[in-house]
């Protein structure tokens, strides 16, 4: 055994960069950042009568630790299935998603106006690419360069065309290059963000969650043809009060958060006392959180970095099947969202294997409105209409018994 046992505690930030500091959890950052004082502070924010949109600070946001957990998870491990949040309007389900903004780890992009990737070469040879980047793939140069991940907002009045894409008037003669990239592959590696995502129609909502699921998709006009990539966390808000989600739908998003109104009294103070600091100066409130907004985006990406080594043990894992089991979830979704959360947890906690306590922390948004009042009654059903079966099966073979 080696006595070397480097402290996670120190970071090899570049120089000039000062190192993250470490919060014991996600949880304990949070709630540092939600029990900041902003009585003193705000004496000196006076008006500066900025326009521009600059976002909510997301540590600033009181209260609704779990929508901001799972948001967080959300950016550590893509493979959670999606946010659901849902809640009446005034909640800041919109306000959380976009303040995230600040928090968004870096991902490899690709530079092309047509967004080929080094990827698309590998699976579908130097074809998959437009002329320009198959010449500098040919050269060695990149494809990619890192960039920030990206929040894609859909707008409510998108077509199905704008979603997936559609004939490119400045069409190439290349075939991959008539079809214009649709919003769908802009949101590759990004956040896909869907406000009243109850309100869409049928159509796009279903390409959008065949993508989400597949993390590619074709699109076909005519003769031509081509496939994306859109590997993407799919964000979805909605107000219960404007129309219902189909149970389908429902079932392809990981996390389920219900965001209700904040009920204490003194958080609700704080949580005006906030906006209005905001309105009055946002800057001013923006730079009262960067120090711990800059901590957790480093502790983000370190937390993405680690989540590839981390693991769940089977016995573990088996207990909690066997917990899903018993609540009578169907869904393979469940456990798929549970242990992926579950790891994303375990990582940003610094550690490399999933404890029953992350298993236990995330259960609630992973396994809510999971079980299916109409799938139960059609299993019942169908058991009764197979005892029935079964029955009549045994009376005829009586009867044959009889009669021989
Ligand atoms: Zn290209």
């Amino acid at each position: 055994m080696s006595d070397i046992n480097p402290s996670p505690e120190i970071d090899s930030a570049p120089e000039g960069e000062k190192p993250a500091r470490h919060f014991r959890s996600l949880k304990d950052l949070l709630d540092f950042a939600s029990g900041k004082d902003l009585a003193k502070s705000m004496e000196q924010m006076g008006d500066a009568g900025i326009a521009e949109p600059l976002p909510f600070p997301f540590l600033a946001l009181v209260g609704q630790g779990e929508m901001k957990l799972a948001l967080m998870l959300g950016l550590i491990n893509p493979n959670i299935g999606g946010i659901l949040l849902v809640g009446p309007r005034g909640t800041g389900k919109t306000t959380a998603v976009r303040s995230l903004l600040d928090l968004l780890p870096q991902a490899d992009r690709s530079t092309c106006y047509y967004g080929c990737l080094p990827e698309d070469i590998e699976t579908g040879g130097i074809d998959a690419v437009c002329p320009d980047c198959a010449k500098k793939y040919a050269e060695g140069q990149p494809l990619t360069a890192p960039d920030r991940v990206r929040l894609v907002e859909l707008p409510l009045n998108a077509r199905l065309e704008d979603v997936v894409g559609g004939i490119d008037e400045r069409a190439a003669v290349h075939e991959r290059m008539r079809i214009r990239r649709g919003i769908l592959a802009q949101a590759d590696k990004n956040l896909l963000y869907i406000d009243e995502i109850n309100l869409l129609s049928d159509d796009i909502i279903d390409a959008i969650l065949d993508a989400a699921a597949q993390g590619i998709y074709t699109v076909r006009r005519g003769p031509v043809s081509a496939t994306y990539r859109a590997r993407f966390v799919l964000i979805g808000s909605m107000n219960p009060e404007e129309g219902n989600l189909r149970p389908q739908i429902l079932d392809r998003f990981g996390l389920r958060i219900v965001v209700r109104g904040l009920e204490n009294a003194n958080e609700r103070l704080e949580a005006y006392r906030r906006v209005k600091a905001y309105l009055t100066n946002p800057r001013a409130l923006i730079n009262l959180y960067a120090d711990e907004i800059g901590d957790a985006a480093a502790e983000l990406q370190e937390a993405r970095k680690r989540l590839p080594k981390v693991t769940l043990p089977d016995a573990l894992a088996r207990q909690a099947i066997e917990l899903i089991q018993k609540m009578g979830i169907d869904s393979l979704r469940a456990e798929i969202t549970w242990f992926e959360s579950a790891r994303a947890y375990a990582a940003a906690d610094g550690r490399d294997t999933v404890s029953v306590s992350d298993l236990s922390t995330v259960a609630p948004m992973a396994l809510r409105l999971r079980r299916s009042v109409f799938i139960n009654e059609y299993f019942e059903r169908q058991k009764s209409e197979e005892d029935e079966l079964i029955s009549l099966l045994a009376a005829l073979d009586g009867s044959k018994k009889q009669k021989s």
